[in-house]
């Protein structure tokens, strides 16, 4: 009916007859899900446990029994039996790179290539599925899985890859093979001098083999384009993925290039973010972010920034975590500090500027000399401007001197740690840095003890991202050599319940979210996973093989195994 011939009382009728259901939908809104017969741990000290949970748009807005959400149930609710399994608020993992992360997903995949047929034959796959110009890369090959273990040369792959580059790396990260394609881009033949500390392994009549060892490698990697937009595209989506599929709701994304960020928000735009992502580029580009007026957790619940990562030293492992004393068996060595700290002055420069603009600090600190000089800097900081609500972040804070547990708690200064650091670590650390100061490593009980708050994260792509496998760290603490079954300084242990809320309110404060996020409550965004096992009733040593069942973020499920039971 053409609205001008329509009579005007049919409109007042028409009117007279939608005010009641609009009245109706008013006054009792229905929830969009429940999720009924769960065993909920909330995480909200207020009331710990429940058995459902409704949601509302993006929001929980029931919390408790069977009947509380039941409550909230309307014809168009959905509404899923969770068969008694267990329901935790989404893991917020306070530690990512999260895009190096997606990139070793989207690369191929050699270390369990069992032959060097084996390994060329993924490699010619590979090739048939790569846009032309982009590079092979990564692979974590091992040909000590072969027999005989022969190291593989350019050979074996020429064939296969006559117009693509081709560099994939050793599982130590030390070596790499490139094909000849790469060689000729690289620039790299039989008359090139090996660098210093680098080798470029050569066949009888010296003419390089493709193996490339340690600086060597450099040649390669100057050479090899920055990501496109396209690929940074294609990488961040096959994150996103793998992070719902693990139970990650929320990932701080340390390090952040401004090229990640721009892909964030163009997914963001699309609707296309799956989980929330709190981006902190580089202290370098203070300047920037302070030009703009971006402050700390600036955005929405889906993409915030404001936040900068700063380093103050290496690592255990290379030997470069700054120490007081110097590690065992390695001369006078006690490490380096990074280059952004020489002069010290040049970071302190940087936290000032960052700190009037309102940005939030999160330095990487590992040595014990290296930690005691940020929190020196941090307090520079706070007597030139004043106590403030700024949660300073120290990541990683792997090897404490006892004496700065009390500085943590009067700086109010986050540790954002990760667990699975502490029993692959822990594997060699004794021997790096003796019992004493071995027992001040990753040192959560102290430092709970100390009023301090843990924020856990796992690092990625240098560590798993799975969060079970993190909690079962900070539980069992038992080093992957199988050597400490009891605990790897037992007494630093944690109960479950304390790993979780490190992992979902601890790191939700550390990104100025615990009012939004962290726990199960009324009013809170609806981030929760679904886990196949009760992880506070099975053994400890149980934890790692617990697996997601569903990942909803914002109460849309993201990720579902296909089971309520596995
Ligand atoms: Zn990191």
């Amino acid at each position: 009916m053409d609205r001008r011939n329509c009579p005007l009382w049919l409109f007042v009728l028409a009117f007279f007859l939608i005010l009641p259901l609009g009245n109706q939908a008013q006054s009792r809104a229905a929830a969009d899900l429940i999720i009924t017969n769960a065993k909920i741990w909330t995480v909200d000290p207020a009331l710990p446990t429940g058995h459902a949970v409704a949601v509302l748009g993006d929001r929980i807005v029931a919390v408790g029994s069977n009947g509380d959400a039941d409550a909230w149930r309307g014809p168009g609710t959905r509404v899923i039996e969770a068969q008694g399994k267990l329901l935790l608020p989404g893991f917020n993992d306070a530690h990512v790179h999260f895009v190096s992360g997606g990139r070793q997903l989207d690369s191929i995949q050699l270390n369990d290539a069992a032959n060097p047929q084996e390994f060329a034959r993924r490699i010619g796959e590979r090739v048939k599925v790569t846009p032309k110009g982009e590079w092979i890369l990564g692979g974590n090959w091992d040909e000590t899985k072969w027999d005989p273990p022969n190291m593989p040369t350019k050979e074996l792959i020429d064939a296969l890859t006559p117009d693509t580059p081709v560099f994939v790396s050793r599982y130590d990260g030390h070596m790499g093979l490139a094909n000849s394609v790469a060689l000729r881009l690289a620039g790299i033949t039989a008359k090139t001098p090996d660098p210093p500390g680098g080798t470029i392994v050569r066949d009888a009549q010296g003419n390089p083999t493709g193996a490339l060892k340690d600086a060597a490698t450099e040649y390669i990697y100057k050479v090899i384009p920055p990501l496109t937009h396209d690929q940074r595209l294609r990488i961040v989506k096959r994150a996103l993925a793998y992070a719902a599929s693990v139970g990650v709701t929320s990932v701080q994304h340390m390090s952040a290039d401004y090229e990640d960020i721009a892909v964030y928000a163009e997914l963001l735009q699309r609707g296309e973010l799956t989980t929330r992502i709190y981006a902190a580029p580089s202290i370098a580009s203070v300047g920037d972010l302070a030009k703009l007026g971006i402050r700390r957790a600036f955005g929405g619940p889906f993409l915030r920034i404001g936040a900068l990562k700063a380093f103050a030293d290496g690592s255990l492992g290379s030997g470069t975590a700054y120490f007081y004393e110097p590690f065992l068996n390695q001369g006078n060595n006690r490490g380096l500090l990074s280059d952004e700290m020489h002069p010290i002055s040049l970071m302190r420069d940087r936290y000032l500027k960052a700190d009037a603009a309102g940005l939030q600090l999160c330095t990487h600190a590992i040595g014990d000399e290296g930690i005691s000089t940020i929190l020196d800097l941090y307090t520079d900081v706070l007597q030139a401007h004043g106590e403030s609500d700024r949660r300073w972040r120290i990541e990683h804070a792997q090897h404490m001197a006892a004496k700065d547990f009390q500085r943590f708690r009067q700086l109010h200064v986050i540790a954002s740690v990760q667990p699975y650091h502490a029993i692959d670590d822990g594997r060699f650390a004794e021997s790096h840095i003796g019992h004493d100061r071995a027992s001040r490593t990753y040192a959560f009980r102290t430092f709970l003890d100390h009023g301090v708050r843990l924020a856990f994260g796992t690092d990625w792509e240098v560590a798993p991202l799975d969060p079970l496998l993190t909690v079962y760290a900070a539980v069992t603490r038992a080093t992957l050599d199988g050597k400490n079954p009891n605990g790897w300084f037992p007494e630093q242990k944690l109960a479950v319940s304390e790993a979780i809320e490190a992992y979902t309110m601890g790191s939700a404060y550390a990104e100025f979210q615990e009012k939004e996020k962290g726990s199960i409550m009324p009013g809170k965004l609806a981030d929760m996973v679904l886990v196949s096992e009760d992880i506070f009733s099975i053994p400890p040593e149980k934890i790692r093989d617990a697996r997601i069942l569903k990942t909803f973020v914002g109460g849309r499920l993201v990720f579902d195994s296909g089971s309520p039971n596995r």
